[in-house]
């Protein structure tokens, strides 16, 4: 397998892309300002010991002040334990902060005989600041190299548990415990097995030079003040993702290849002549085919090559993944049209759980097949798919119905999370009330209300394509209303309205949402309505229609009634009393001070 590391850094974000035979495998996007801090190391000042809650807050220049746990001062031999129990073995807080701490003994050790107020001290950001709290930090600083992670304040040799052979173990362990300087540590991370003497001595060498750095500048200038800032995405790819197996890394942006170079040259020598810079003339991504690819992940549909397609739904609790047929099939080879079908799927889908990373429960539902071995095979293909995921799934087999349930670890958002948001149209839902539910929903407004209104107008304000449904098809019932209500209904055509609002009243009356939309530009929605009169609760259209229609009228055909209607009301029309038709305005477009277009 020939892959790239395809890396667009000209501009806001930093993306990441890992191609594999020419396909989008992995997808990582970084946007510059949306960085944390989570992983700097901060030369800060303690500003107050708390020994009621056996923490400290440390000053590390940041807007609130940063926690500090006295078991991130000073652990028991379980803290530490835990600490070493993660493969990356960045933090040890993966629970909630406070439960954790009540949990944790501190090994006889106060806050109070441990730190000084003014006291400067050397701390690790383990948890990003939230909005009431500062970050959380450590004493327990861990630098993360590519096979190795580097604890300089702790004496400790851990290798991942994920390294089941004995003897592998064994090896790591002598490799490390001979270059290791007393009383530091080193946890060895599960992409290290296997790797050479000589490539773990050189990450060793790597993370002891940059904790020697550190110490040098934490001795010199000013407190507070950042002495480490943690890898950003672009570096952490090249520690993480830059193996063996990838034959090319290639990037955009000089100073960004300039940057990795330098990192590269000092990390891992090695790997010098694989890196590139980009000189197409077509932005980087467009060049690889990686855009369109993008793209792709982020629609429910995604089309296979042979007229299928899958319909993925991330939702709350699981993602759904449909499988179709999409043309039809012959009758006489259905099973293995669709077994065809599904086999080109279970690679697709794979794929399409790694580059939108899913993770969580997922359930794929793929073409029924009536023969066991086929369901057999499917299964197999789809496992071997999602071998190549750095993910871990778990899958069970496929049952008669065709379905299987699976698990992916989550890793990160998904990236139908980090680069959408909820639709403002239809505020998340997916979809609207179709034309025809708000205009009947408007006529029974209209109905209930025509009433109250006093003058002999009554005007309508709805979306342009609600005002077509009344003047077109429903012209009818319009007319039998206004026969009822003896007013004449005028429908003016707003294509600043959303298309499930309407607003019902008198000429003279001045709306009072119109000024606001005029002003506030979008339609704030949720407000309180005074004029506007939105129902929520509906019949069918057909309830409507016969609430509209009523018992008078059933011995005449609503078609001929609209024609017979029309033809009397344009009479009326004729004398001057209620013109015929409702009054269509023509929209201009762009509507957008709703108030200036009235009378
Ligand atoms: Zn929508």
């Amino acid at each position: 397998m020939s892959s790239l590391l395809v890396i667009n850094a000209d501009g806001p974000e930093t993306r990441v892309a890992l191609v594999e035979d020419g396909l989008l495998g992995e997808l990582y996007i970084e946007r510059k300002r949306e960085r944390g801090i989570a992983g700097n190391i901060y030369k800060g000042r303690v500003e107050r010991v708390l020994p009621g809650m056996q923490a400290a807050f440390v000053n590390i220049g940041a807007e609130k002040s940063a926690y500090l746990h006295v078991s991130d001062v000073r652990g028991t031999p379980d803290d530490l334990k835990r600490l070493f129990s993660g493969d990356a073995g960045k933090s040890a807080d993966d629970e909630d902060d406070e439960e954790a701490d009540r949990k944790r003994a501190h090994g006889g050790a106060r806050i109070e005989d441990l730190l000084k107020e003014g006291q400067e001290i050397v701390v690790q950001v383990t948890k990003e600041p939230i909005s009431t709290k500062g970050a959380r930090t450590t004493r327990y600083v861990s630098l993360p190299g590519r096979h190795l992670v580097f604890m300089p304040t702790v004496d400790h040799i851990g290798i991942s548990r994920r390294i089941a052979s004995d003897k592998e173990r064994r090896r790591l362990r002598d490799i490390v415990e001979s270059m290791r300087p007393p009383g530091s540590g080193f946890i060895v991370r599960t992409v290290a097995e296997n790797v050479s003497e000589k490539e773990l001595k050189s990450d060793m060498e790597f993370l002891i030079k940059l904790w020697n750095e550190i110490v040098k500048r934490s001795e010199s200038g000013r407190c507070p003040a950042l002495i480490y800032n943690d890898l950003d995405l672009l570096l952490r790819t090249v520690r993480d993702m830059f193996t063996p197996d990838v034959e090319k890394l290639i990037i955009d942006s000089r100073p960004e290849y300039d940057r990795v170079k330098k990192f590269i040259n000092a990390l891992m020598p090695d790997f010098t002549g694989h890196i590139e810079l980009y000189d197409g003339a077509d932005p980087i991504f467009d060049g690889y085919g990686i855009e369109i690819e993008i793209d792709r992940a982020l629609e429910r549909k995604v089309w296979l090559k042979s007229g299928g397609y899958l319909i993925v739904d991330e939702m709350e609790a699981l993602t759904a993944v449909d499988v179709n047929t999409g043309r039809f099939v012959g009758k006489s080879s259905l099973e293995d049209t669709i077994t065809k079908t599904n086999l080109e799927a279970c690679r697709e889908v794979a794929e399409q759980l790694r580059i939108r990373s899913i993770g969580g429960m997922i359930v794929v539902d793929f073409i029924d097949m009536d023969r066991p071995n086929n369901r057999e095979k499917v299964t197999r293909a789809f496992n071997d798919h999602l071998r190549r995921d750095r993910s871990k799934a778990t899958v069970t087999r496929i049952s008669e119905l065709g379905l299987i349930e699976m698990t992916r670890k989550r890793t990160r958002e998904s990236l139908l999370h980090s680069l959408t948001e909820p639709c403002t149209y239809c505020e998340g839902k997916g979809y609207t009330k179709s034309r025809q539910t708000v205009a009947y929903e408007l006529l029974r407004e209209i109905r209930r209300q025509g009433d109250l209104i006093e003058s002999d107008t009554i005007v309508i304000e709805a979306h342009p394509l609600i005002a077509e449904v009344l003047s077109g098809t429903d012209r009818g019932f319009i007319e039998d209303l206004e026969k009822r209500l003896q007013k004449r209904l005028v429908v003016k055509a707003r294509s600043s309205f959303h298309m499930e609002d309407f607003e019902i009243h008198s000429p003279g009356e001045k709306a009072i949402e119109k000024s606001e939309v005029a002003s506030g530009g979008a339609r704030e929605r949720d407000e309180p309505k005074k004029r506007r009169r939105r129902k929520r609760a509906l019949g069918s259209p057909a309830d409507v229609e016969a609430m509209l229609a009523e018992e008078e009228m059933s011995a005449v055909s609503p078609d001929g009634l609209a024609h017979e209607e029309a033809a009397q009301a344009a009479a009326r029309g004729a004398n001057g009393v209620v013109p015929a038709e409702p009054v269509v305005e023509p929209v201009a477009e762009p509507v957008v001070p709703v108030v200036k277009t009235d009378e």
